[in-house]
């Protein structure tokens, strides 16, 4: 990856107008909330999400938590049940995730929420946060802004230290309160996913004792097929077999192709679009082999799972 010119922001009304310019042209910009910061990029945009996993050097595409501006964004995006309201109105906004049923038409890019049919979801409170994402006026995908493997950021400082070169502005809102990451909840009956910054006790006053994850919902990652395309799938192919579908990467002859320029940030963009269209044929899906550097080893993870027995 080219190294960029990281720009310091300040997180006025003008520094803030750069950092959604810069978002809407598929730029990553770090920003406070009041857990971490974090990098964030256009959730609608596949290619900017895949330059998060870049920057961030991920060994796999675990979803990310879209960062909306209020509920009834968040209700554009997924179905809230009940429960998942009644706790959204009581915590939001706040350090709360919510996994829930993401919505047909939610727009969400694929590699967000890595094929999975459901999202994640969170209305942050810090005022920098929520004024860029008022000034976006779009939801934001954000992991931490650290390196994959080290400790979360709390300043703009150490984003810089971490990141320096590999996203395009940090906005600067001074330290994170929490300092710990969002609680995640989810599924039906709730289940916490992720203990974090707001207490479980808290939560149960609203859904009564939370199922263990696994119970109720399967975390991702934690399964080795993870994303399952219905039909076998064949890792390392050159060329399709007869009745199969063939996965490209490269110049090559293929179905369709994750980037026929030999692009890891265009294939990891185009990856589980793909795959998910290459499982509606109901073929057998054979993949060419896919460098492993960079994010080719987060797109061999993932494939590695859809290819694995079940
Ligand atoms: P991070 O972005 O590093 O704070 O991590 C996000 C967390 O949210 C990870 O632990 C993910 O596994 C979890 N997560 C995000 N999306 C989903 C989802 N659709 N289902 C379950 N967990 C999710
Ligand atoms: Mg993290």
């Amino acid at each position: 990856m080219s190294k960029l010119q990281t720009e310091i922001l300040t997180s006025d009304a003008s520094g803030l107008a750069t950092a959604a310019d810069v978002l809407a042209r598929g730029g990553l910009v770090a920003f406070p909330t009041e857990t971490v910061y974090g990098l964030g990029a256009d959730a609608r945009d596949n290619r900017a999400v895949a330059r998060v996993f870049a920057a961030k050097g991920r060994p796999s595409f675990n979803p990310l938590i879209v960062h909306v501006p209020d509920l009834a964004a968040a209700q554009s995006i997924a179905r809230f049940d009940d429960i998942s309201l009644e706790l959204a109105q009581a915590f939001w906004p706040g350090p709360l995730t919510l996994v829930l049923p993401l919505r047909a038409d939610s727009g969400i890019a694929p590699l967000v929420t890595a094929g999975l049919d459901t999202v994640a979801l969170r209305v942050p409170a810090h005022p920098v946060g929520q004024a860029l994402l008022h000034a976006f006026n779009g939801p934001i995908a954000a992991p931490s802004a650290n390196p994959s493997g080290r400790i979360s950021p709390t300043t703009a400082t150490h984003v810089a230290d971490g990141l320096g070169g590999k996203l395009d502005a940090i906005v600067d809102g001074g330290a994170c309160t929490v300092g710990l990451e969002s609680t995640i909840v989810g599924g039906t009956p709730p289940a916490l996913l992720r203990p974090g910054g707001l207490p479980t006790e808290e939560i149960e006053k609203i859904t009564g004792p939370l199922a263990k994850a696994g119970d109720t919902i399967t975390a991702p990652g934690q399964i080795k097929s993870h994303y399952a395309p219905n039909a076998p799938v064949r890792l390392n192919a050159n060329a399709a077999h007869a009745g199969e579908v063939l996965l490209g990467f490269g110049p090559m002859q293929s179905d369709l192709n994750l980037s026929i320029t030999g692009d890891l940030i265009e294939a990891a963009a185009n990856l589980f679009e793909h795959l998910h269209r290459l499982n509606d044929t109901g073929k057998p899906i054979a993949i060419a082999p896919i460098p492993n550097t960079g994010l080719g080893r987060a797109i061999n993870d993932r494939l590695q799972r859809a290819a694995a027995p079940r």
